[in-house]
């Protein structure tokens, strides 16, 4: 299975995608993830990457493309896998087609996540990550100190203040919300609302799914 969880910041993609990957037993692919850590860890990429992440805008798509084409092509990826935060333009979206074409196991399905714009500024302002494995923290837990997972500080993430969160959101209205029009005539393109607790998102994410693999499976047997 070969899942893109899309939609805007905020919406919940890292959480569905993080528990879908632990439930089907897939890859997690982050690019938000990969650039977090390229830049704790003063990579040449991370080096690259920082401010362009720290002002909320995207970085280049030659980049994001080559880093999402190697972890395509490592043998954990075969069965499948769940991207977060990639694609975000529409060349990124072009470049995943090709990629995803040279392995011919399965359609893209992807899953854009709703939320109300009010909500997002409310969610990602008040975010929380660990500053050791980067997990979010429980948004209902709010008096946390420590990640559930590892013990680890929870922080807030370099481009969660006010400025650089509206900065990310215009962002994502201008480039990452044009992808609508490119894959919502997809048969594989399903819509989830995201406005609701994480589990029941989740509840509806997996009901997507499934029923998305029975009407596959279903056109694959009649061959329509
Ligand atoms: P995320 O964790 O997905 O919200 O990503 C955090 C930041 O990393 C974004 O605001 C961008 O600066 C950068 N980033 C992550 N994924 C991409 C991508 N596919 N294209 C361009 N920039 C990205």
């Amino acid at each position: 299975m070969r899942v893109v969880i899309i939609g805007p910041p905020g919406a919940g993609k890292s959480t569905q995608a993080e528990r879908l990957a632990r439930e089907r037993n897939l890859p997690r692919i982050s690019t938000g993830d990969v650039l977090r850590e390229a830049i704790k860890t003063s990579t040449p990429l991370g080096l690259k990457a920082k401010p362009t992440v720290e002002q909320g805008q995207l970085v280049d798509d030659a980049t994001m493309i080559a880093i999402v084409r190697d972890r395509l092509r490592q043998p954990d990826t075969v069965r499948g896998f769940v991207l977060d935060g990639f694609p975000r333009t529409r060349a990124q979206a072009e470049a995943l087609d090709a990629i995803v074409a040279e392995r011919d196991n399965g359609p893209l399905i992807v899953v854009n996540i709703v939320v109300p714009h009010d909500e997002l500024a409310r969610r990602l302002t008040t975010r929380r990550i660990c500053s050791r494995c980067g997990a979010d923290a429980d948004p209902f837990d709010g008096d946390a100190a420590r990640c559930k997972r590892c013990g680890g500080e929870l922080i807030q993430r370099i481009d969660d203040n006010a400025e650089t969160v509206r900065k990310r959101l215009k962002v994502y209205e201008q480039e990452t919300r044009p992808l609508l029009d490119y894959y919502s005539p997809r048969p594989t393109f399903h819509v989830v609302n995201g406005a609701y607790p994480p589990e029941r998102v989740a509840e509806e994410v997996a009901a997507t799914l499934d029923s998305a693999a029975a009407r596959a499976r279903f056109r694959q047997s009649h061959q329509c």
